[in-house]
């Protein structure tokens, strides 16, 4: 038995929800992005999300969803990335207590990151402790809800609002890409181009060393795979979701992989064209269409920028190199 599939009322709901917690992130053009491509290229821009990533929407949708008795008794996720950060800030937003279960030798800016927005962060040992029963004995001590960062109802469909907003700003478009790590992201951008932009293909895009997904969709099951090795650090999980998936390979297109130096180039293009700083992570739907890695000449064509966080120091060198 699986659990019911997030829908686009769900993600009509998140985006009532939503309104005035999140930002509505601006959509930008570039024509050095539209000449490269011989495309109308627009750029939906979470990397200006509160937080600085879209997560915000799927975590503040998740928890605003619960009941007063769920919200009393606070909530739980493991992650060391931006969901971390999204819980801290949408738990502090709705009063709610968030306990944040990260590696003990995770980045001590992400940990401060968390704290700052008033996280309890609880450190395991990645090598000799599971996470999951990390995470299971504080809801069993609590009675804390767990947030997983894809695989959950309400997160995918707050993650949907991002292309809502996309489509409802620019209107139908000919493509649209999204990058993946679980797919929440993309499997809420799926429900709402199905609804405002049924002709619209939707692209998913993965690092190449963890292309999961697009194994996933060719063998028809979810693929696992250990753990990947690239810059793009937001998209490398191991496996889609069992909420994630049907979805995907239901609406999907295609999925398709870019380089580590691929990332690196765009990551430059933002900084020097579009002025922007974007994480490796948000830059791979972007690369795969000024890339070329689908071509997409004279069509209206959508990227979502998925988030902006990236270690300073990181950052100045990859621009360096
Ligand atoms: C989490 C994250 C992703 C991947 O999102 P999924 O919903 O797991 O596919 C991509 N980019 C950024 C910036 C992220 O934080």
């Amino acid at each position: 038995m699986s659990a019911a599939l997030p829908t686009y009322e769900d993600v009509v709901r998140a985006s009532e929800i939503l309104a005035g917690a999140a930002h509505r992130t601006p959509v930008l053009v570039s024509s050095t992005a539209n000449a490269r491509t011989g495309a109308q290229v627009f750029f939906k821009c979470e990397n200006f999300q509160r937080m600085g990533a879209f997560k915000f929407r799927g975590g503040y949708n998740a928890i605003a969803q619960l009941t007063p008795e769920q919200r009393a008794a606070g909530v739980v996720t493991f992650s060391s990335g931006n969901h971390a950060q999204a819980i801290a800030l949408a738990s502090r937003e709705l009063g709610v207590r968030a306990t944040i279960i990260m590696p003990h030798d995770a980045p001590a800016a992400k940990r401060a990151a968390t704290e700052g927005y008033g996280g309890q962060v609880v450190t395991y040992d990645r090598y000799q402790d599971d996470r999951e029963a990390v995470a299971r004995r504080i809801q069993q001590e609590t009675g804390a809800t767990l947030i997983p960062p894809y695989d959950h109802r309400d997160v995918i469909a707050g993650q949907g609002t991002a292309a809502k907003e996309l489509f409802d700003d620019v209107g139908p478009l000919d493509a649209l890409f999204v990058c993946l790590g679980g797919g929440g992201l993309l499997a809420g951008s799926i429900l709402s181009a199905k609804a405002l932009s049924p002709d619209c293909e939707v692209y998913g895009v993965e690092p190449e060393a963890g292309n999961d997904g697009q194994q996933s969709l060719r063998k028809g099951e979810i693929v696992r795979i250990p753990a990947p090795k690239s810059l793009a650090d937001g998209a490398v999980t191991t496996h889609l979701g069992q909420l994630t998936f049907p979805i995907i390979q239901q609406g999907v297109k295609d999925i398709v992989t870019v380089t580590d130096d691929q990332l690196v180039d765009t990551m430059k293009f933002f900084a020097e064209r579009m002025k922007m700083v974007v994480e490796p992570t948000g830059c791979l739907s972007t690369a795969a269409v000024l890339q070329q890695i689908v071509a997409v000449p004279g069509k209206r064509v959508g990227v979502i920028i998925s988030g902006g966080n990236v270690d300073l120091a990181q950052y100045g060198r990859l621009l360096a190199g």
